[in-house]
């Protein structure tokens, strides 16, 4: 494009389904335009397929679709990179990230943190969720090593408990079930129902405790039981314990025990978030001044508030982007839902870049208070969009921005290779095996997602 305008370099933080989505999808638009530089942080050597960790833990020889190598995201030759770092902290025109070298297991303490500049910025660094689902670690070979622990501790007992009934349990708890029918597999879950989600039929619901207990497993409801030292941090435990459960007296006993139970997102970096100077108009400097970054974050559960375009929900950071687990752009956070805000947010700032265009272009005359990026209100024209030049974020609406729309709520539990319990949009209802086979359980998604990443298949 136009080369009279300045460089554009948009960062993305986290590199999974959201953030590559979104790189993907920016490369799509963008590929011809030597004005744009995308860098990808991420602090892992490869991309994490975390949906099929569960069948990866049972089945040894599935592990190989877990980590899918970077090397080919970015064509070769292209001016974009992949930058492998922990992001620490964030501010309006740049990153703070700490370099982690190959081998390393954890950032190296020896290690500056390095500034990396940016014109837009996607936030796309997810959520954790207790291992073996994700595992706390920087690299592949750290990632695979303690799956194999895991799997070897479940070969290595015969009575298990899972604790926590939400999707990952029943997923858990399925595959160990099915993949080793002798042992004996117990889930205990506080609520009234298996994947007590709002938004779910009850039927969905009972017929996923239906499904567990037809393979084998116990599924024990309206019941809680505390395990010393089993909590998130520490979610596999392979102990010898006798398990009381709280309300009843009955006492199971096992000799290993899984926490499954909650997603908590990491949004401490955004503690740095300030208003950029240039962005404050004298009338507005008073509330700048007192700005908060706690604001930008959902009390209860501190992920990033965005508004409908995907952007900050303050006035102040039109150019910053948040998508994926670790935003509110959906009710029920999926890897489905992540790759659609991804996708979204790239268009949106393929449109703030062509928009930055037309003014580096010419455009300015007509708007001499006219910033470089504007808010998303004016964009989407929810807010005020006409020119009211007391405001300096307001301008014309050239190109509205898209507003994401939450995905239908759709869930896949895959209980084992053969299938699993749906419940799928449209059809409105669930559907035992075939449907959970064709949607996710023989493959998990493991095709689609190599194929993104220009991978072949292991
Ligand atoms: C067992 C299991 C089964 C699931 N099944 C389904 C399913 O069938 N369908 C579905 O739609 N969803 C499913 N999900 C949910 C889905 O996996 C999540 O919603 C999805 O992972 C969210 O994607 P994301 O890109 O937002 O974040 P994540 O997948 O969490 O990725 C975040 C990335 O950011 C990186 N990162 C984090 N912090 C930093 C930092 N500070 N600096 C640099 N890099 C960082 C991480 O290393 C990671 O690569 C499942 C989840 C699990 C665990």
């Amino acid at each position: 494009m136009a080369d009279s305008s300045p460089k554009k370099h948009i960062v993305v933080v986290g590199g999974s389904y959201g953030g590559v989505a979104c790189v993907n999808k920016l490369l799509h638009y963008l590929s011809k335009d030597t004005n744009v530089e995308i860098t990808l942080i991420e602090k892992c050597d490869a991309r994490y397929h975390c949906v099929a960790s569960y069948r990866a833990l049972v089945q040894k020889d599935f592990a190989k679709n877990l980590w899918i190598p970077y090397s080919n995201l970015f064509p070769k030759g292209s001016p974009h990179r992949i930058y492998r770092g922990l992001v620490k902290d964030i501010y309006n025109d740049h990153v703070l990230a700490t370099p982690i070298h190959d081998g390393a297991e954890s950032s190296t303490s020896s290690s500056e943190p390095q500034r990396i500049n940016f014109d837009y910025l996607v936030i796309a660094t997810g959520s954790m969720i207790p291992s073996p689902a994700k595992w706390k670690v920087n690299s592949s070979k750290e990632g695979l090593r303690k799956l194999d622990e895991t799997r070897e501790d479940i070969v290595q007992s015969e009575r298990i408990v899972i604790i926590g009934g939400g999707a990952c349990g029943v997923e858990l708890s399925g595959e160990i079930k099915y993949a080793f029918p002798d042992k004996s597999v117990t889930l205990i879950h506080e609520m009234p129902h298996l994947v007590d989600y709002p938004r779910f039929p009850e039927s969905f619901k009972e017929e996923a405790r239906r499904y567990l207990t037809n393979q084998g497993v116990e599924v024990i409801l309206n019941e809680r039981a505390d395990i010393e030292g089993l909590s998130r941090e520490n979610s596999v435990q392979k102990a010898e314990r006798a398990i009381k459960l709280q309300k009843s007296d009955r006492v199971i006993h096992s000799d290993l025990q899984f926490f499954s139970i909650g997603i908590k997102v990491d949004t401490g970096f955004i503690s740095t978030l300030e208003p950029p100077p240039d962005k404050v108009t004298p009338d507005k400097k008073s509330e700048t001044t007192s700005f908060d970054p706690q604001t930008l974050l959902d009390a209860k559960s501190h992920v990033i508030k965005v508004r409908s375009t995907l952007q900050l929900d303050h006035d102040a950071f039109p150019n910053i982007f948040a998508i994926g687990d670790v935003s509110n752009a959906d009710p029920v956070p999926t890897c489905m839902a992540a790759v659609a805000a991804g996708e979204t947010a790239a268009r949106n700032i393929v449109k703030l870049i062509r928009k930055d265009e037309k003014v580096a272009a010419g455009h300015q005359h007509h708007h001499p208070h006219l910033h470089q990026h504007q808010s998303s209100e004016a964009m989407t024209g929810a807010g005020n969009n006409s020119d009211d030049e007391t405001n300096g974020y307001n301008c014309h609406s050239w190109n509205k921005l898209e507003n994401y729309r939450p995905t239908q709520t759709m869930m896949v539990l895959a209980m084992n290779p053969s299938g699993g319990v749906s419940h799928l949009p449209v059809l409105g209802t669930w559907f035992g095996n075939i449907a959970a086979r064709v949607a996710k359980s023989s493959d998990f998604f493991s095709a689609r997602f190599w194929r993104e990443m220009n991978m072949p298949r292991p």
